[in-house]
């Protein structure tokens, strides 16, 4: 049946690069990839998709040398980002020897002014804001995993297919680390990525389509000799890219005390994010770093593009693609590849995956600024909008411990609160002042 699901996958050649792919590369602990659906090993590789049955690869790790009070310490003494975690990743021992942009340990933040607002208990609420990284969204975390495997690979160009955060932290990271970079956006993507993302100066390149349009171009890319040497972060690359999500994971529970949160509000748009999360939170539970307990994990998408929650409501494990509407365009990938394994995480922990308008988002980004004195871009939007709405309905616990992604600075998305400005326009008098009515 997932065979099905994921025929989108079989029409990507399976790529490699000639003398890259036997196991020698030194990606730590990564011992192998592994189909996500029929187990089949594969050695390490800029490979994405199971030879057997199209499957998505996932990272196969051997953590079987650790002890957990030994690693624990190592985490404990390890750099500010997320190569604290380089035990769990695949990256190489000394990875933050290397030029990398070292996005990660973010701030989580305790929200109790939103909290108070949303009804939930003081000290329940927290929000991790992952617009501290370099490029001002999560997507750091994620490219920073896949220049290591770039570099591992022997690949010189770096590229991706981007609703927008993805294409400024892939030129950012490709600049700091001496590649060659041209990513490809949807032409009319709000004008703070487009020049964030071409501010580094890698080629830039705008799609007349939107993201699935970009997605599939570069699939064809892949596959032609054009694309020779080149290692796309969320394509050829995607089975290390997807593991730097693990870190807000890691993060969230080492900056919890090494204790899981209760529930987790995570955006989708892929939906890698939030199988990674989850995967990242087994990981520690089995490596003994935090005590084994319930938590549920919660999806977040924009009505205008929720492929995900649209299935999640109908209690559908297939996810029917749809065409994007919304202006929260970072999450906008309307064929989610992710998305049944999103299902079946919301399922499984006894979450859900629910949808806000447009309003509420821009609703949400205003709530989260003036509670918290974070400006979100609209994913957070979408995440703290989600999050209100889920309280209100009580498939949210207000009295257990809450994790809200806000992955995107809303420096980026203006356009979302245009509108919002100045109170007065005033002479420089405190005449005009009082006139204004301000005093
Ligand atoms: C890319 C992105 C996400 C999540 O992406 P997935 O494809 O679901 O992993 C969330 N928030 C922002 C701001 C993003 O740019
Ligand atoms: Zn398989």
């Amino acid at each position: 049946m997932r065979k099905m699901r994921r025929k989108g996958l079989a029409s990507m050649a399976v790529q490699t690069v000639a003398s890259t792919t036997d196991s020698a590369v030194d990606l730590g602990p990564a011992a192998a990839l592994s189909c996500r659906e029929c187990g089949h090993r594969v050695p390490l590789g800029p490979v994405f998709a199971c030879e057997e049955c199209f499957g998505p690869l996932e990272i196969a790790y051997d953590f079987s040398a650790y002890d957990t009070e030994e690693l624990r310490k190592r985490i404990e003494a390890g750099p500010a980002n997320i190569w604290r975690y380089a035990p769990l990743l695949p990256v190489p021992a000394d990875v933050a020897t290397k030029p990398n942009l070292n996005p990660g340990w973010t701030k989580l933040v305790q929200a109790d002014n939103l909290a108070r607002e949303l009804g939930v208990d003081a000290g329940k609420l927290f929000v991790k804001d992952d617009s501290g990284n370099p490029t001002h969204s999560f997507k750091d975390r994620v490219v920073a995993q896949a220049i290591e495997a770039a570099r591992a690979f022997g690949f010189t160009t770096l590229s991706c297919s981007s609703t927008g955060n993805l294409a400024g932290a892939v030129g950012a990271a490709a600049a700091r680390a001496g590649f060659r970079s041209c990513v490809f956006i949807p032409h009319d993507l709000e004008q703070g990525k487009v020049v964030m993302a071409a501010v580094y100066g890698g080629e830039l390149v705008g799609i007349e389509g939107n993201y699935d349009d970009v997605n599939r171009f570069c699939s064809e890319l892949i596959g032609d000799p054009a694309g020779e040497g080149w290692g796309f972060v969320n394509v050829n690359l995607r089975p290390y890219y997807a593991e730097g999500s693990k870190t807000l994971a890691y993060e969230i529970c080492e900056q919890l005390g090494w204790r899981l949160p209760d529930q987790i509000v995570i955006p989708i748009a892929s939906g890698s994010q939030l199988t990674k999360i989850d995967k990242g939170l087994q990981e520690l539970i089995k490596l003994g770093l935090v005590e084994d307990k319930p938590y549920k994990i919660f999806g977040a998408q924009a009505e205008g593009c929720s492929p995900v929650s649209t299935a999640y409501k109908a209690g559908h494990d297939v996810v029917r693609p749809q065409k994007p509407d919304t202006i929260a365009k970072s999450l906008a990938i309307g064929n989610p590849a992710d998305g049944p394994y999103v299902l079946d995480i919301a399922r499984r922990t006894g979450g859900a995956v629910e949808d806000v308008t447009d309003e509420q988002i821009v609703d949400a980004i205003k709530l989260l600024a003036r509670s918290e004195g974070i400006f979100a871009e609209t994913a957070g939007g979408v995440t703290v909008g989600v999050t209100k709405k889920l309280l209100e309905s009580g498939a949210l616990d207000p009295s257990s411990t809450t994790v809200v992604l806000n992955t995107g600075d809303g420096l980026k998305t203006l356009d979302a609160v245009a509108g919002t400005g100045l109170t007065a326009t005033i002479r420089p008098s405190l005449e005009s002042f009082r006139e204004a009515g301000l005093v």
